[in-house]
């Protein structure tokens, strides 16, 4: 768990770190939490990265609804971006990344082999807020044990490459960035999903969002999960709060049955979420 506190001055210089990251770089992999695609990302690496050609990880895709995670990898191809989804925690679909990373810088490939070089090397760089799980992703895809270097934007070190194979680098430290801190809803999420400090965010506020959106998007699994009857529903959020607290044994303690929700959750007793939808345009569905 990150325990960062993002001020100016720290985004300014995380800011200008992976600035000059890039500047060693052929390709991004944005890191997301495939469980909150829009939440999980910094507000402004688009403007960060350029031109740099991006591809899209989400992550954690072991713990995100996968009806969703397919939605979601079609926006972000209608965005124009290739996307892959991966549990990096059990290695599942890594070696995706340097098909993908190859796919989308064909053409550069293409003219280093053209100059007639036999290897045509690529080198990437992951980066993303903390806690979507850019250090276990870095691990896996080298097959090493790197230390984590404690998510501190400014703690600059001499970059060294790190082999994926012969002809794939990622640098060894991945970029971190800040979330978007200045919408609710977003802190809210990260909250939720255990991604920023528990004391953030009043632990009733983030109950009564989950249970909104299990209720609008997930209900047989809340009525299956707490035993409770369709009828049970239609009391609005806080009286189902109320009603669910009592339920469960914890008389009128709201905050014990708040954690109990955010845990259950967390621990995946209403199975894979997706915390977040999106509309596709429908004009390029089926592309
Ligand atoms: P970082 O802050 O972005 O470097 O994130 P970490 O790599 O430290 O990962 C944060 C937490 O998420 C750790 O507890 C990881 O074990 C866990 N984690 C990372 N990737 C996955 C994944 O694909 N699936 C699951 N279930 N957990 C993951």
């Amino acid at each position: 768990m990150s325990t960062i506190q993002w001020f100016p001055g720290h985004m300014a210089k995380a800011r200008n770190q992976v600035q000059e990251k890039l500047k060693l770089v052929d390709i991004v992999l944005e890191i997301v939490d495939a469980r909150i695609p829009i939440s999980s990302q910094n507000p402004m690496l688009a403007e960060i990265i350029e031109h740099k050609p991006k591809i899209m990880i989400l992550n954690k895709a072991d713990l995100a609804d996968p009806k969703q995670t397919e939605v979601w990898q079609a926006y972000f191809k209608q965005q124009g971006y290739a996307s892959i989804a991966i549990d990096a925690q059990h290695k599942s679909q890594l070696p995706q990344i340097n098909k993908v990373v190859r796919t989308v810088l064909k053409d550069k490939i293409q003219k280093q082999y053209d100059k007639g070089l036999k290897l045509a090397k690529v080198r990437a760089i992951c980066i993303g807020i903390p806690n979507v799980g850019k250090s276990t992703i870095l691990n896996r895809l080298v097959h090493k044990n790197i230390a984590k270097t404690g998510d501190r934007p400014g703690v600059t070190k001499n970059q060294q490459w790190l082999k994926v194979n012969e002809e794939f680098e990622v640098l060894d430290t991945p970029g971190i960035l800040w979330p978007k801190f200045e919408d609710q809803t977003v802190g809210t999420k990260l909250a939720l999903l255990g991604s920023i400090k528990d004391s953030i965010y009043a632990d009733d506020d983030v109950a009564l969002f989950a249970l909104d959106y299990l209720k609008t998007h997930y209900a047989p699994r809340l009525l299956a999960a707490y035993k409770l009857n369709e009828a049970d529903l239609d009391q609005d959020n806080p009286d189902l709060m109320l009603f669910l607290t009592k339920k469960l044994g914890f008389k009128e303690d709201y905050d014990q049955f708040a954690q109990r929700l955010i845990l259950d959750i967390r621990k995946g007793r209403f199975g894979r979420l997706t915390f977040e939808d999106v509309v596709l345009a429908t004009d390029t569905v089926g592309d």
